[in-house]
């Protein structure tokens, strides 16, 4: 696919969901607004400079260099070259689902993800609030995806294509009919899924760690879609403080002395299983 026509592509599947969010809220938002979203777009705008400063002139050269050299698991498959990007698009994304468990249980790395948990709402634009530090942390491990896994310039595109639209619809809290998002869900990460996965109780925040393809849940049983949005209680239960969520404070979170995060959430009991739902969500 040409450039300009993912850019396009991907422009529009982002208006498209932050426009539908709002006609069709899933979950109903606690914190004041515009405020929110001011500090979650300030965090966003830091994390993408970063991005751009240090992850984009490291692995956008090395991609040119893996498929030129054929390095890495797919370039060395004896296949077309879009059966080679085909494979380097899947090994990205289940590598992703691994990062993704390593920045909950890395205590160093989860300093950083925190920040992107604290939302006590859920919805696109959750899915800018990042630690600026989040990111460039992340630069060595996806300079390894792209060397180790044979990554083409074109497949490290594509995926972050649809990477960058995955993350926004499942933060988003569009409200889809539910038996339409539980066969979305099969295969890629939908919003009642990550939902879930923001939940202030431990055990349901380690659920749902895909972020783009949802395989990698169903393929190793941590995936859960039958939690009803609306007694979720989406957060860290050590950090239910409007003030810490602010711009300021959010960066200097992670350098200061950490709090036990999970704790004994109070909205443990409402996050049950709702019993008059027959298992399936009651949203
Ligand atoms: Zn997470």
């Amino acid at each position: 696919m040409r450039r300009p026509l993912l850019t396009l592509l991907t422009g529009a599947s982002a208006l498209a969901i932050v426009l539908s969010e709002r006609r069709y809220p899933l979950r109903r938002p606690t914190q004041a607004e515009p405020r929110r979203t001011a500090r979650n777009v300030t965090l966003g705008a830091l994390a993408l400079v970063t991005v751009q400063a240090l992850e984009n002139p490291v692995v956008q050269p090395l991609a040119s260099c893996v498929e030129r050299r054929r390095m890495g698991l797919a370039q060395r498959l004896p296949a077309p070259a879009w059966a080679r990007d085909a494979l380097a698009f899947l090994l990205l994304d289940y590598t992703i689902y691994a990062w993704h468990i390593l920045t909950h249980r890395v205590p160093a790395l989860w300093r950083f993800h925190l920040v992107h948990h604290l939302d006590m709402d859920l919805d696109s634009t959750t899915a800018l609030r990042f630690h600026a530090a989040d990111m460039a942390i992340s630069v060595p491990y996806r300079a390894a995806q792209v060397a180790l896994l044979g990554a083409s310039p074109r497949a490290l595109r594509l995926w972050r294509a649809f990477f960058f639209v995955s993350v926004l619809f499942h933060h988003s809290s569009l409200r889809l009919p539910f038996r339409l998002e539980r066969i979305l869900s099969r295969v890629l990460t939908t919003p009642r899924m990550h939902g879930i996965h923001h939940s202030s109780v431990r055990s349901q925040a380690e659920t749902n760690w895909s972020s783009g393809l949802s395989l990698w849940d169903h393929l190793h049983g941590t995936f859960q879609l039958d939690v009803p949005q609306d007694s979720l209680r989406i957060g860290v239960p050590a950090y239910r403080d409007p003030a810490e969520l602010a711009v300021v404070p959010s960066l200097l979170m992670p350098f200061l002395p950490e709090r036990p995060a999970w704790g004994e959430s109070p909205g443990a009991c409402a996050c049950r299983r709702n019993p008059d739902a027959g298992g399936a969500p009651a949203t």
